[in-house]
């Protein structure tokens, strides 16, 4: 390659990398969002400064949610896993809500659950109050992720609703088969039958005086808030405590 050429060549690149430069949305004063951020967590941001700001979290990031009925992906993934043939209700009448919730971070994620269409429009509103209260929770993710397994779905504390399969120590269908059964935070908020204790990591919880973040206690903002939906709570039960717990018993045909 003769000099002159090569220089030519440069320049151009200088050129182009130059004009293309100049045409990032940054130049433009809005923000650049890194793709590789995307999936688990919305942007992060300095609280702290915000606050000094006199910027409202509420205000930047409000609660949202949407509510969907379950597209072919979402059904595929839950197929044999979540649901399979002789479960009590079709696949047709759950709804995959999408929302945010707050997490033990400090910061918005967004989460799935799987319920009912029947009380999605409560669960929306229950978890509205949470997220607004700063409530913490660890994670949000709909069991398949964890094979359909509810013991590894609570080792992982993870909140979840939907899931055909037996009551706990029982044979007939939980209410989590219905999709109108919900567990929050399943290692702070333990489910206890006497010296049993689930997920085993919840031990540390069983005793409810010692009050620590993430936990469901009697009359907190939590119990209020699925209390106004109409929701059962199994931190009431007497011959076990299911903390993690709260359903709506589905209408006898
Ligand atoms: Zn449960």
């Amino acid at each position: 390659m003769r000099p002159t050429f090569r220089l030519a060549l440069a320049l151009a690149f200088t050129t182009i990398a130059t004009t293309a430069l100049a045409d990032t949305p940054e130049e433009h004063g809005q923000p650049v969002l890194d793709p590789s951020a995307a999936g688990t967590s919305l942007p992060t941001l300095d609280l702290e400064a915000d606050a000094e700001r006199g910027i409202d979290i509420n205000v930047r990031f409000p609660f949202l949610a949407f509510v969907h009925t379950i597209d072919p992906w979402t059904e595929q993934s839950m197929m044999n896993v979540s649901w399979h043939p002789g479960c009590p209700v079709p696949i047709s009448d759950l709804r995959a809500v999408d929302m945010t919730y707050w997490g033990f971070d400090k910061r918005p994620h967004w989460g799935r659950l799987i319920v009912h269409h029947d009380v999605s429009a409560s669960v929306v509103r229950a978890f509205k109050a949470m997220y607004t209260a700063r409530f913490p929770i660890r994670r949000m993710e709909p069991v398949d992720r964890y094979g359909g397994s509810d013991d590894a779905s609570m080792l992982a504390d993870n909140t979840s609703a939907f899931n055909c399969r037996a009551k706990t120590g029982g044979t007939t269908f939980s209410i989590h088969s219905y999709g109108r059964a919900i567990d929050i935070n399943t290692v702070e908020n333990p489910y206890v039958k006497g010296a049993l204790v689930l997920p085993s990591t919840g031990a540390p919880f069983a005793d409810r005086t010692n009050i620590r973040p993430g936990m469901i206690l009697e009359g907190d903002l939590v119990t209020r808030a699925f209390d106004l939906e109409g929701f059962d709570w199994g931190g009431r039960w007497t011959s076990l405590k299911d903390y993690q717990h709260f359903e709506i018993v589905p209408p006898t045909n």
